[in-house]
């Protein structure tokens, strides 16, 4: 049968992933750059701490410092105030039968260990009046509690979020060694394409998925070799890929990876390299292809502009971000409830642009490949497995697309 044909020799896109994962080794250079510059950036090293963090124990509440072995357990104390720490003042040691006036972040005095917030004490002149039932350690934030000297801060390959940069801040790092951007060529096959700003001729359409490409590559943190517009001639088709492998860490192209005359990416990349997987069992993106031309690793992804946006996300995302140095780290995925029932069944993974409201998700009306607005209208997908009838108020997963686009 066609339909049975068609879907045969599909490869399956958790076999694919893994491939993609485990070729993608680091193949940038590393630099070291100002801490200020690196949200984004993928550590190239693991940095060691050479303080602690807190530096030393320090008061978490405005109040008073006491040695609690001084304090009666039955009854009141009433205790001198032999001195005012405010944060960033060095302490003296905490003189016998007395208390400290300490504020937030202050480090506490040597031979104190309790900090009584000051809503618990009655002040009394150059006195304070404690109540019994303070423990040890109370409103003490340790010293080393965040991070201990010699502790290596983050591993290397994470991407560097503003809690990390906080961290890296911390103990006193001004610099850090990043891996140096990824630079992706991107290519638009397509006779019909015309660029923005121009006037459309019959049977012209406007390129669209340059600027998809453009804005997810940016969204990684990513420099984009952008190669502009190849015509459907194998002769375009070469030349541009040797050019893009050439001038880039790695190559993007989007349309003529099908089957049709038209269609010459694969052919090309067989050519001067070695296609190594074509075709996946998922829906929209069947088309794609991976391979390497003269050594420069590759993805071909199909030319409708949704096709393209979601295999960018599912595929060329960890591929990309596995030769830029980072981690892998697969995409949330959330079981959520099917705002929707689905009586067909299909062969291919399907990935249904949706919106997750009131805790379940709806699909766009229209799920063609070829309308963008699907896309721009979701806040995810939802991800229907290959033969699954889906009945509202199933459990389906759905990957948020901020878990995507950055
Ligand atoms: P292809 O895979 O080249 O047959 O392209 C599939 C569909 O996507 C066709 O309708 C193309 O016109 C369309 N398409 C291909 N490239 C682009 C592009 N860069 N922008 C918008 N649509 C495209
Ligand atoms: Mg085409």
């Amino acid at each position: 049968m066609h339909s049975c044909d068609s879907q045969k020799g599909l490869i399956d896109i958790k076999d694919a992933l893994e491939r993609l994962v485990s070729d993608a080794k680091p193949v940038v250079d590393v630099e070291t750059i100002p801490l200020f510059e690196a949200a984004g950036r993928v550590l190239a090293e693991s940095p060691v701490a050479s303080v602690s963090v807190p530096p030393a124990d320090n008061s978490s509440m405005d109040g008073y410092a006491v040695n609690t072995s001084e304090l009666s357990e039955t009854g009141e104390t009433r205790l001198f105030v032999s001195q005012r720490i405010p944060a960033g003042t060095p302490p003296n040691a905490l003189q016998k039968n007395s208390c400290a006036r300490i504020f937030t972040g202050a480090e506490i005095p040597q031979g104190s260990d309790a900090v009584i917030m000051q809503e618990n004490v009655t002040a009394d002149g150059d006195y304070a009046v404690f109540t019994p039932g303070i423990s040890v350690g109370e409103n003490i934030r340790c010293k080393g509690q965040d991070i201990k000297e010699g502790e290596s801060v983050l591993a290397k390959g994470v991407r560097l979020q503003p809690s990390d940069l906080g961290m890296l801040a911390s103990v006193g790092l001004a610099e850090v060694k990043v891996y140096s951007r990824l630079k992706v060529a991107i290519l638009s096959t397509g006779d019909e394409l015309v660029e923005p700003g121009n006037s459309l001729a019959s049977g012209q359409i406007f390129n669209s998925n340059r600027y998809i490409l453009t804005g997810l590559l940016h969204g990684l943190g990513m420099e984009v070799v952008d190669l502009g517009c190849v015509a459907d001639t194998e002769e375009a088709t070469l030349a541009a890929l040797s050019d893009a492998a050439i001038r880039a860490d790695a190559i993007l192209s989007t349309g003529g990876v099908s089957v049709g005359e038209e269609d010459h990416v694969k052919g090309c990349v067989e050519q001067l390299g070695q296609l190594n997987m074509w075709k996946m069992r998922i829906k929209p993106g069947k088309p794609v292809a991976y391979g390497h031309v003269k050594g420069t690793p590759f993805l071909g992804l199909p030319g409708n502009p949704t096709s393209t946006l979601i295999t960018f996300c599912l595929l060329a995302r960890p591929c990309l971000l596995g030769l830029q140095g980072a981690i892998y780290q697969a995409p949330l995925e959330l079981p959520v409830a099917a705002g929707f029932e689905r009586t067909r069944e299909i062969q291919r993974q399907e990935y249904l642009r949706v919106r997750f409201e009131e805790g379940r998700v709806v699909p766009f009306k229209n799920q063609s490949s070829g309308v963008l607005a699907s896309a721009s209208w979701a806040n995810g997908i939802a991800i229907v497995p290959p033969h699954t009838k889906v009945n509202k108020g199933d459990a389906i997963g759905f990957i948020p697309f901020s878990e995507l686009l950055a």
